[in-house]
Parts: structure tokens; sequence; C-alpha cells
């Protein structure tokens, strides 16, 4: 059933695609599906690791209490209980992160796949996740991974790799970069951050880039962060909905923070390259209406941000939903030029010439791409050869 699964994810092209993790499904398979998002005594096998960006009270009230600020949650765990991403519990009064060193699909991918289409196009990245999410997708096709802990309560078999063999991995595929993918990788920060600085130690990865593929619902405290250890080069935020019913229905999220980390990752747009995703669900956020309210947002922060719209295949606990008509995916892109986006695209197709970047200003072809595959790329520095426009894109 894991291969199946990863295999079928494989192909819509956004999931863990080699090196998969045995321990993926089958425990689930046995498992009664569950929505509860009550605190889960998880029992993890082996040590745990003191987390970040937490803080304790002098308030008798919230004695003994941690509030995270990892992410927007901001969750108040009590002693001996997790937060609502079930991998960060308050050990008598100190913060630990249950996830560290748990990794699931290491695999080399084009960073086309990620989708990141305008950061060193035709780059080649080592991609990996690790169980557990901040959010509760009701459409998740990493699903496996990312709700593992929330159906299963455990993930004691889930083998460990650590920072250094991630290092030692991207050395021996000499990759250019790594890829936090595949779950939300600021669920597991700390290893993500241990995985950078056991880069940098050694001196074939010394100068790898490292990639967020984020559902952009993390705290200004974990960007704070992120800048000062000059962790991140790129983020891709998932922008799942422009309105904040769907948004919390299906996610368990909220709107407001994902747009506050789109406009302060723009703000940081000199050291952080960042493009914007919208996977299109019919019937919940692929009306005309929508479409147009979501481009009318990512527009007010800047025309210039690369706009990804995607196409959503039946998964997990969205099996009743047809795909999304490709007729609509077409329409969002009209409608994205038409209020004046720069870049916009249409991923998880065969459509023609939708992955094409082309100049705002003259028009000209600057990066022909098939999928996942670069067939030209015109761009040596980021303005049109042609017209000389200011292209956004790292070259
Ligand atoms: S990462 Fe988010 S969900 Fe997890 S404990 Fe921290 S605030 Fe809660």
């Amino acid at each position: 059933m894991a291969k199946k699964a990863l295999s079928k994810a494989m192909e819509k092209g956004g999931a863990p695609s080699a090196m998969a993790n045995p321990a993926s499904s089958s425990a689930m398979a046995k498992s009664a599906l569950s929505d509860r998002e009550e605190n889960i005594a998880l029992n993890y096998a082996g040590k745990t690791t003191p987390a970040v960006l937490w803080k304790t009270f002098d308030n008798p009230a919230l004695k003994g209490k941690i509030q995270c600020q990892l992410c927007a949650h901001y969750c108040l765990i009590k002693p001996g209980e997790v937060g609502k991403c079930l991998v960060r519990r308050n050990d008598a009064g100190k913060l630990v992160t249950l996830n560290w060193g748990k990794t699931e699909g290491l695999a080399i991918d084009p960073i086309e796949k990620k989708p990141f289409f305008h950061f060193k196009p035709g780059t080649k990245i080592l991609s990996f996740g690790a169980p557990a999410c901040n959010f509760r997708c009701l459409n998740c096709q990493n699903w496996q991974l990312s709700q593992y802990a929330r159906e299963v309560g455990t993930a004691t078999e889930w083998p460990n790799t650590t920072p250094t063999q991630i290092a030692e991995q991207a050395a021996s595929h000499k990759v250019d970069g790594i890829a936090y993918t595949y779950s939300e990788p600021t669920i597991f920060f700390e290893y993500a951050r241990d995985t950078v600085l056991a880069c940098r130690k050694r001196k074939e990865t010394a100068r790898l880039f490292h990639l967020f593929v984020s559902n952009g619902y993390f705290t200004k405290e974990m960007l704070d962060f992120v800048v000062k250890e000059k962790l991140l080069a790129a983020i891709r935020i998932d922008l799942k909905f422009i309105e904040e019913e769907p948004y919390f229905r299906i996610t368990g999220g909220h709107l407001k923070p994902v747009q506050d980390s789109i406009r302060r990752v723009w703000e940081l747009r000199q050291n952080i390259h960042m493009e914007v995703i919208n996977l299109m669900i019919p019937g919940e956020n692929d009306s005309d209406e929508q479409i147009t309210k979501l481009c009318e947002f990512v527009k007010s922060v800047s025309p210039d941000i690369p706009l990804h719209f995607s196409r959503f295949f039946p998964d997990y606990k969205m099996k009743d939903k047809a795909p999304t008509d490709i007729k609509r995916l077409l329409a969002a892109r009209e409608i994205a030029k038409k209020i004046g986006m720069k870049y916009a695209y249409i991923g998880n197709t065969v459509l023609p010439d939708v992955e094409n970047t082309y100049c705002p200003k003259c028009n000209e072809l600057l990066i022909e791409r098939d999928r996942y595959v670069i067939l030209q790329n015109k761009l040596r520095k980021p303005c049109c050869p042609k017209c000389g426009e200011k292209i956004n894109v790292v070259v």
C-alpha cells in the first residue's frame, strides 16, 4: 500500500518519490481514521530534542504552561501534553520536539517539482520531510506522512536519519540545495536547522541553498530566527484559500497568518526568494470571484511574485470531489494576468505552454519548460535579454 500511495502521489508531482519510508502506511491501514484534535500521549521511542522558540509564564494562572511560538497556533501546552501538531511536548517545563531525525522520502528532484520556477532554474535538490503537521487538510496528498501522528498516535517505528547523514547524501548526489517539504517544515524546524548547520560544516555542502515548501503558518518569531541565522534562501508558500471559512474548515488553520507570512517574506526578498501556490479545489476556491480575490491579494503584495495554480486530485478525506476542471485552471491564469500578475503558472497538468516564463513587458519566451524539465533558459541575469525588463528571478 505504501508503494502504491507514494507512486500515485508522485504522478501528481508533490510527494516523496524515492527511498520511501516503509513505515508510511502499513500501520495506518490498520488504524481507524479519526479527526480528533485532542492531545495524544505520543509514545515516541528514543530521545526527545530540545525545542526552540517557546516561553513560560510568571503569571500564576499560567504556571507550568508553555507557549510554543513556532507556528501561528501559538499553542499553550500543559505539562506532559503536546501542541496541535502533536510533536512538541511540555516536558516538565521545557519544550521538546518529538520528530527530530524522523525522515521520510529522501529523494533527488528537479527544483521545478516543488514548484520553484524563479529560483535557480534547472538545479537539483535533495528533498525530505518528517512526520506530523500543524494543519489537518482534508485533501492532503501526503497524509500518510503529515497526519501520521494524528491517525496512529505514535511514530516509534519511523527510522532516524541524522542531519550529518543527510549532508552526506547531499554530497554524494552532488545536489545544489535541500528542500524541506512533503509535510510542514515549520513542524520539524529544529531538524531542518540542524541539517542546514550540518551541511555548512562540510566543504562539499557548505554552499548548498535551503528551501522551505511551506503552508505559511509560521510566526514572525520563526522568520526572525531564520533571518538571524541565514537559514533559508527561498520559501514557497501555499495560500490555500482566500476566505476564512474554508481555510479553517479544510485545514484547521486561519487565513490571516498566512497572508501575514506572505507580506513578511516579500519584505525579505533581498535575501529570501518567495513563490506562492494555490491548489484549486472544485467548489471550494475555484470561482471567478474567489480567484480574483486571491490574485488581488497577491498583487497587493507584489505583481512580481510568481503565482502557481495547481490541479487538485481527490485524496484522503476529499475523495468525493472530481479533479479540478482544466477550464477553471486556464481561467485562473487568465484572471491573474488580467489583474496584473506578471508570472502565473498552471501545475499538475500536461497542458502545453502553461509552465513557460515570458517577459511581462515584451512577451519574449524566457524559460521553456515541459513539466519539470527545462527545455531552454535564456536568463543569464535577472532581466529580459530582449528588452531589458527586470525579471524577478534568482539565476
Ligand atoms: S508548532 Fe504550532 S501546532 Fe505545534 S506546538 Fe507549536 S504552535 Fe502548536
